[in-house]
């Protein structure tokens, strides 16, 4: 049967909108039926935490050569979504590091908003490279909060839309600024690694923190290049390309992290603590807590 455009025009919405209810739904009866409803880290509301397989392509997988149980692993850290506030593992294990690295005195904050609200973390100084969905949002109603994101074509410091855009390997921000900055997936994606964690010295204090997650997989000891940029400013691969999710072609990604990134990190001037590690094949979702030296 052939369906008149007009109608194909209005029906078409309503497909796709059931559709992702359908879908929506089934990912709440697998929390409930999981048991995987908590207090969300970031927002404080208590609800289902969704898991949505459909956010990992199946060819990232492939290209990364993820065994299905890290594949697995994988979709928890990236996903696991708070029905509220959309807060996915990552995130919320980072809003529970940034508690705990700057606890306040009283009752426990429930969530990051929460503690965000709290007199004695109202002049504490935080750079968020790029909003990380959830905990963003937990974050807005701290006063000393400088948030950005990354346009490609912008200026540094440039608001486009609203928004802030910084290049971590150019920051705009003065030295000794910040008392933390937070980057979730984003060290990867930078052209220049040391450039980055350089940057993020000059910006944090002395004993100042970086509380961070990165993708890290079982069975890569060592950090390398997967990409670089040549001296016109295109893109040279150096081994086979990976594009994260997102935009309209995805993120290159420049360096695969490895094993060796505390000692990176530690060459950078920082010493390094991982939570909730160790790394294993079914749980790769680690936040490095990473303090800068001197
Ligand atoms: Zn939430």
């Amino acid at each position: 049967m052939t369906v008149p455009m007009p109608l194909k025009r209005l029906l078409l919405p309503i497909w796709n909108g059931g559709h992702r209810l359908a879908w929506t739904a089934g990912e709440f009866a697998g929390a409930v039926l999981h048991g995987r409803l908590e207090r969300c880290a970031c927002c404080g509301r208590f609800g289902p935490m969704l898991r949505r397989p459909r956010a990992i392509p199946g060819k990232l997988v492939e290209m990364w050569g993820l065994s299905p149980r890290v594949a697995e692993a994988l979709i928890r850290k990236e996903t696991l979504d708070c029905a509220f506030c959309g807060a996915k593992l990552r995130a919320r294990r980072l809003a529970k590091v940034v508690m705990e690295t700057f606890p306040v005195e009283g009752s426990r904050p429930r969530s990051l908003r929460d503690w965000s609200r709290r007199q004695e973390v109202s002049s504490i100084p935080v750079a968020e490279i790029n909003l990380i969905e959830g905990l963003h949002e937990a974050l807005t109603p701290l006063p000393g909060l400088a948030f950005s994101d990354f346009f490609a074509g912008a200026k540094p410091g440039e608001i486009v839309s609203g928004v802030r855009h910084e290049d971590l390997t150019r920051l705009t921000y003065a030295d000794q600024s910040f008392d933390l900055v937070l980057t979730s997936e984003t060290l990867e994606h930078v052209p220049d690694l040391d450039a980055a964690l350089s940057e993020i010295r000059r910006v944090l204090v002395p004993g100042g923190w970086h509380l961070f997650t990165v993708p890290l997989v079982p069975g890569v000891p060592r950090t390398y290049p997967r990409m670089k940029i040549g001296s016109a400013g295109e893109p040279i691969p150096l081994a086979a390309p990976i594009f994260h999710p997102g935009g309209d072609q995805g993120y290159p990604v420049f360096t695969e992290i490895g094993a060796d990134l505390p000692e990176i990190l530690d060459r950078a001037g920082f010493d390094t603590e991982v939570r909730f590690g160790p790394m294993t094949e079914d749980d790769i979702g680690q936040v490095f807590a990473s303090r800068r030296r001197g």
